[in-house]
């Protein structure tokens, strides 16, 4: 298994982070386009160090890789080199638009309009929950038509387009969240990703394969985050004469803390060695490191927040947005039961075909 952790990713969140280099943005973008084209481990080890610190932040490298991977694997050659190398270097902040009103989970169910034009289409319509649509240049939209569902590249100021702020969530806080409004958006057949018909099966599907390794890793590093928060409470804290660490009970948490996060980490290498050597289940190991990871997440942050007793409680600490942050993990990019279900399927079709799990 590979190792990347190092300088070069620290340097590169921490660029991320306090917003001086936003070169991460490309990471996985081709050299053809401006990009850096590096392995899958070294962007799950940007985006675990960046989520570390600020979940929301991280959140726009994840949708912003994804619509790069969109464009890069499903556009065509005019769409490659329109786009990507102002996306590769973060000129222009690309978001994901596909969750609709009554279409989260259940992405067949999309009911924006988009009706065929001389050289294009018409949106109208609205998107919900989209992390960075307040500031993003460009938007990935997805929409059902009589031939199957399209995906298009809309730029923010095109006419039609309105942006509005989302009821303010309690987790990402600072995501930028939008609603992105659509009133007979005219988006010419250029700007189509991939073919009518093969939106949600290849350009969404793959997408959001990416989008679940990003939200693995960043669910690991907001679980280290937490368990180093629970940890340093447990040392310095003594009520009744006693350091929290030497209770049982109080080690019992920690413990329980500490299994979850390092199997999640070893289920992100894994995960993210098998998306770079194309793996014959990497949509398993994918779905199992996003659930583990996010659950990883939910757990050691909430053993920090009890361990913090009252302090735990304060509206807006660090350990209450770390708590609110990890509720997010477990719904976006596939929500927990949902994963469940699907990593059920993967493990009856590995059982099918006859692979020991040994
Ligand atoms: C902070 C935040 C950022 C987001 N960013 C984006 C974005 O950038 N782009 C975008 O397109 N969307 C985004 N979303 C939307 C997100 O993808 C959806 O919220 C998510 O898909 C769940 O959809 P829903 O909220 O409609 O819940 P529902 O689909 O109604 O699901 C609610 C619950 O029902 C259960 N459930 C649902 N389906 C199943 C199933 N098949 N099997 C078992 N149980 C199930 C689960 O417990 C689930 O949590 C974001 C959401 C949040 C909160």
């Amino acid at each position: 298994m590979s190792v990347t952790t190092g300088t070069d990713a620290r340097a590169l969140a921490a660029g991320f982070l306090d917003g001086s280099d936003l070169s991460a943005l490309g990471l996985l973008v081709s050299p053809e386009y401006g990009g850096a084209a590096r392995g899958y481990q070294e962007f799950g080890q940007v985006c675990r160090l960046i989520a570390a610190s600020s979940p929301s932040r991280q959140a726009l490298l994840t949708v912003h890789a994804m619509v790069c991977r969109a464009v890069q694997r499903w556009g065509n050659e005019q769409l490659r080199s329109a786009h990507l190398p102002q996306l590769a270097t973060g000129q222009r902040i690309a978001a994901f638009a596909l969750s609709e009103e009554t279409a989260g989970s259940d992405i067949q169910n999309l009911s924006i309009a988009c009706e065929p034009e001389a050289d294009g289409w018409s949106l109208t319509g609205s998107k919900h929950w989209v992390t960075y649509g307040r500031a993003a240049d460009v938007f990935l939209v997805f929409a059902g038509t009589e031939r199957g569902a399209v995906a298009l590249l809309v730029d923010s100021d095109t006419p039609g387009v309105q942006v509005e702020e989302c009821p303010r969530t309690s987790g990402f806080a600072e995501a930028e969240l939008g609603t992105i409004r659509f009133d007979g958006c005219r988006v010419p057949s250029s700007r189509q990703v991939g073919r009518t018909g093969s939106a949600l099966a290849h350009v969404a599907t793959d997408a959001l394969l990416l989008g679940r390794l990003a939200v693995a890793f960043a669910s690991l590093g907001l679980a280290q985050a937490g368990l180093r928060a629970a940890t340093e409470r447990a040392v310095a804290r003594h009520p009744s004469g006693h350091a929290l660490h030497e209770r049982q009970l109080v080690r019992g948490l920690l413990a329980d803390a500490a299994v979850a996060v390092h199997g999640a980490e070893d289920l992100c290498r894994r995960a993210a060695d098998s998306m770079q050597d194309r793996g014959e289940w990497l949509i398993q190991d994918v779905l199992i490191a996003k659930l583990a990871a996010s659950r990883a997440a939910t757990l050691a942050t909430s053993v920090a927040a009890q361990i913090a007793g009252a302090a735990g409680l304060l509206d807006g600490s660090p350990v209450d947005r770390m708590v609110r942050d990890a509720r997010v993990y477990e719904v976006i990019e596939g929500n927990t039961q949902l994963l469940q279900d699907l990593v059920a399927g993967q493990v009856i079709a590995r059982h099918r075909s006859g692979v020991d799990d040994d």
